[in-house]
C-alpha cells in the first residue's frame, strides 16, 4: 500500500511536469473508485498552480481563470500509482485516469504534452474535487491530525494530545486525526528505535519518550522518502514502477527472528486488528532507554 514516503515521492516526480501546465483535459474510463471520479469538464483549461500533499491525498491546485480556483483530490488507495506517459500511451488494464497536461514532447511520445496517468488495480483509491481556494475544508481532509514532517508535530505535541488516552501507543500515533500518515511499519520501526514497548498506554508515556518518539518518527519518513527519491525516474516512461520504500527494517514483519541490535528473539502481538512485533529487550516500556542506533540511511 502506498504510505506517506511513496506519496511524498510521488508528488516530488509529479511536481516539474504539472506545476505551471494547462490541464488541457481529463479522461476517465473507469469511474466507480471509492468513490465514483469526479472530475467536471469545467476543469479543462485550467492551469495547475502546484501540487502539494495533506496526509496521503495528492492535492492539484488549479486556477480556472476570473478568481475561480478548485483543487482535484487523488488518493492512491491500496494499489494505486500515478505516471507521465507520453500521450499516445495505450490503455492497460486497471488504467483508469487520466490527466492531459500540456508541455514539451517526452521521450518516446509522438505529441506535444503528456499524461499522467492512474492506475489502480484494486480500485480503493479517488480522485475527487473541491471548488474554492481552500481544498482543507473537504470532508476527507477537513478532521486531519498534523503533518508528521511539519512544524506542529514535536514530541510534546505528542505528549499534549496523549494525557488520560488509555489506548495504545502504537495506535496512537498511527490515528490519523491525531498525526497523519504514521503508518504500520513506520509506527513499529518508529516504537523500536524510540524504545517503546508498542502496547503500552499512550497516557503512560513520558515526555522524554515521546521526544524520542516523534524524532523518530519524522527520521524514519525523512530516510524512506529519500530512498524514494532515488528512483524518480521511474516516474517516466511506460515500463517503471514507483520506487517504493525498501529500507532494511528492525522489527516489521521479523517476528521470531533475532533482533538486530541485541540478539533477543522477536515478540509478536495484536494490538487491535493489527500485529505489531518488537523486542522485549530493547522496547521495555516508555522508551527511558532507548537503544543507541544511528538510523542515517
Ligand atoms: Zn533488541
Amino acid at each position: 500500500m502506498p504510505e506517506l514516503p511513496e506519496v511524498e515521492t510521488t508528488r516530488r516526480g509529479l511536481e516539474p511536469w504539472v506545476t505551471g501546465r494547462t490541464l488541457k483535459a481529463t479522461r476517465t474510463y473507469q469511474r466507480s473508485l471509492r468513490w465514483p471520479i469526479q472530475a467536471p469538464e469545467s476543469l479543462n483549461g485550467a492551469t495547475i498552480n502546484g501540487l502539494y500533499r495533506r496526509g496521503k491525498y495528492l492535492l492539484f491546485d488549479l486556477d480556472l481563470g476570473i478568481g475561480n480556483s478548485g483543487t482535484l483530490i487523488v488518493h492512491l488507495g491500496m494499489s494505486g500509482s500515478l505516471r507521465v506517459l507520453p500521450l499516445d500511451t495505450p490503455r492497460l488494464k486497471h488504467d483508469h485516469f487520466d490527466l492531459h497536461v500540456d508541455g514539451p514532447r517526452i521521450a518516446g511520445g509522438s505529441d506535444q504534452g503528456s499524461l499522467i496517468r492512474l492506475n489502480d488495480p484494486r480500485r480503493f483509491g479517488c480522485v475527487l474535487y473541491q471548488s474554492g481556494a481552500d481544498a482543507e475544508v473537504h470532508p476527507l481532509l477537513a478532521h486531519l491530525g498534523v503533518e508528521p514532517l511539519g512544524n506542529e508535530f514535536s514530541g510534546e505535541y505528542l505528549f499534549q494530545r496523549s494525557r488520560h488516552r488509555k489506548l495504545a501507543v502504537k495506535n496512537f500515533i498511527m490515528d490519523g486525526k491525531i498525526v497523519v500518515g504514521v503508518g504500520n511499519i513506520y509506527a513499529a520501526e518508529s516504537l523500536f528505535l524510540a524504545g517503546i514497548r508498542p502496547i503500552v498506554p499512550a497516557g503512560k508515556v513520558s515526555r522524554q519518550a515521546y521526544a524520542d518518539l516523534s524524532d523518530r518518527i519524522q527520521s524514519v519518513l525523512s530516510n524512506a522518502i529519500r530512498q524514494g527519491g532515488t528512483t524518480l525516474r521511474d516516474f517516466v516512461g511506460s515500463d517503471g514502477k514507483p520506487g517504493y520504500f525498501q529500507q532494511s527494517l528492525y522489527v516489521y514483519g521479523r517476528e521470531g527472528q533475532p533482533c538486530r541490535v541485541c540478539m533477543t528473539r522477536l515478540k509478536g502481538i495484536t494490538i487491535g486488528a493489527r500485529s505489531s512485533v518488537y523486542c522485549p529487550n530493547c522496547q521495555r516500556r516508555s522508551g527511558f532507554q532507548p537503544p543507541k542506533l544511528d538510523v542515517a540511511g
